[in-house]
């Protein structure tokens, strides 16, 4: 009996301290006073980027099929619409078709800040050029979105950074810490073995330049609408991205005429292979980032959803648990595996000789190249494969959330919107600023742009678009950074 009544003790304990916690865990005080007014011009912005988006500059892995003209075009674009930036600041050609541009600041023992982006798109997938409402390389402007193919990733980024700095210069502000503003040429390229954005880190370190802090694209200020549980918009800053590997996983055999088979041709085998991988998915574990990310979100939802968001140290096994089930999620928390590419024989009637899969990983910080290896080696039963690496990227290095740079960025968030819950997010994709490591610890992964889930899922598909009422807060966030960060 003595059993049960501990145990109901227990439980009401573990209660009490859940209902407390709840009760008394009160969104954090943000500072919400409102920023002083900055003058924008929208509609500049919009011509500029509308133009911008009409310059096919589609990278590609083979630069021999890059059209380079385009990346000239859009930089005499550059010189036409921002007069003083070019008159102002040192602009130098980088490796193919990077810009390094340098605004020398009034401090020279201030460390100076970095502001990325890439010129390059994504091409649209053949067959469906049709399928947008309007033409993807039209820059159509209908008075509610900008349309086209870089609109979200990223000539929106690209062109409020120089429309924020021309802007700055017209009213004569000059800034105490050196700004870079480093724009590559060839972003999409995914695990390039050389890179733009490579090439100016590398020219930056030559120099003996430290960077205080970089911004680069990779979080967005999302609308988060569930019912009555949580209202607000969730400022996501990337302090990390996800590794890259492929691996093809090969097994051998006989070979023949399909008429007279093994009970296993070397297809078979692979597909016990792909068996062994998907059981045997990487360890899923909360890191201290998105324990912090649902402690943020966790302390302005709703009962009875806050009770278990307030109480993470209690229920950080159940929501991992839950997690590792929703796709987008198990990604923030685990390594993930993906069978992409199969191949067997060359002809319906004959035997493969040869039979292979090849597998993405994309992996968390902390799990290497090497590991994912020694993970499939592990848990493959077929220990006669052949493992063979194609190419990656090791994950990055996780940056903090108490410099000045992140506290900038997130005061400047919620003094701009008090609902705004800033928060550090993990990117799964590549950004270019994964190359500035060396030259920078404090590396934040964050675009200005308030948009719904829905449309920030046209980035790389069809009907990318930018909705022209988030434009100007855009324009005010970066001239707003750099006077921040030039004052402090
Ligand atoms: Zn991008």
């Amino acid at each position: 009996m003595w059993v049960l009544w501990t145990i109901l003790g227990i439980l009401g304990v573990f209660l009490i301290v859940t209902l407390v916690r709840a009760a008394f865990w009160k969104p954090e005080a943000v500072n919400s006073e409102p920023l002083p007014e900055e003058a924008v011009d929208v509609e500049k912005y919009r011509r500029d980027l509308s133009d911008a988006i009409k310059i096919k500059t589609i990278s590609n892995v083979d630069i021999e099929k890059v059209d380079w003209d385009a990346f000239q075009q859009l930089h005499a674009l550059f010189r036409e619409r921002f007069p003083l930036v070019f008159e102002n600041l040192q602009c130098e050609d980088i490796s193919l078709a990077s810009l390094l541009f340098t605004w020398e600041g009034t401090d020279p023992n201030l460390e100076p800040i970095a502001l990325l982006a890439h010129q390059d798109v994504v091409p649209v997938a053949a067959g469906t050029e049709g399928d947008w409402t309007h033409p993807p390389f039209d820059g159509v402007d209908d008075g509610e979105f900008i349309w086209g193919r870089g609109a979200l990733d990223m000539k929106n980024h690209l062109i409020a950074v120089l429309e924020s700095v021309e802007s700055l210069l017209a009213e004569g502000f000059r800034p105490t810490r050196t700004v870079y503003l480093c724009f590559g040429h060839d972003e999409e390229i995914v695990a390039a073995k050389t890179s733009g954005a490579g090439s100016i880190a590398e020219t930056l370190q030559a120099r003996g330049v430290h960077l205080d802090s970089v911004i680069d694209e990779g979080g967005a200020i999302l609308n988060l609408n569930a019912g009555r549980i949580l209202n607000k918009k969730l400022a996501g800053v990337g302090i990390a991205e996800k590794g890259y590997a492929d691996y093809r996983v090969s097994v051998k055999a006989k070979g023949g005429h399909s008429s007279q088979p093994p009970a296993h041709t070397a297809l078979g085998e692979i597909a016990d292979v792909i068996h062994d991988l998907e059981a045997h998915p990487f360890k899923a574990t909360m890191p201290a980032f998105v324990y912090e990310l649902f402690t943020k979100i966790g302390k302005n939802v709703s009962y009875p959803a806050r009770l278990v968001t307030c109480n993470l140290w209690l229920f950080k096994p159940l929501i991992t648990a839950i997690m590792k089930r929703i796709p987008p999620a198990a990604s923030l928390i685990h390594t993930t595996t993906a069978v992409t590419m199969a191949e067997g024989s060359p002809a319906a009637n004959v035997l493969p000789q040869t039979a292979s899969v090849t597998v993405n990983f994309r992996m968390m910080p902390g799990t290497t190249i090497q590991n994912v290896e020694e993970h499939i080696r592990a848990c493959v039963r077929n220990k006669a494969i052949g493992v063979e690496y194609l190419k990656g990227k090791e994950a990055s290095k996780i940056s903090p959330t108490d410099s000045r740079s992140f506290k900038i960025l997130e005061t400047l968030c919620t003094r701009t919107n008090p609902d705004m819950l800033v928060a550090p997010y993990l990117v799964m994709g590549g950004t270019d600023a994964y190359h500035y490591e060396e030259v920078c610890d404090c590396i934040y992964r964050f675009s200005p742009f308030v948009m719904d889930t829905a449309l920030l899922l046209t980035t790389h598909g069809t009907n990318e678009r930018l909705p022209i009422v988030c434009m100007g807060d855009a324009l005010r966030f970066f001239k707003r950074y750099i006077r921040m960060m030039s004052a402090e």
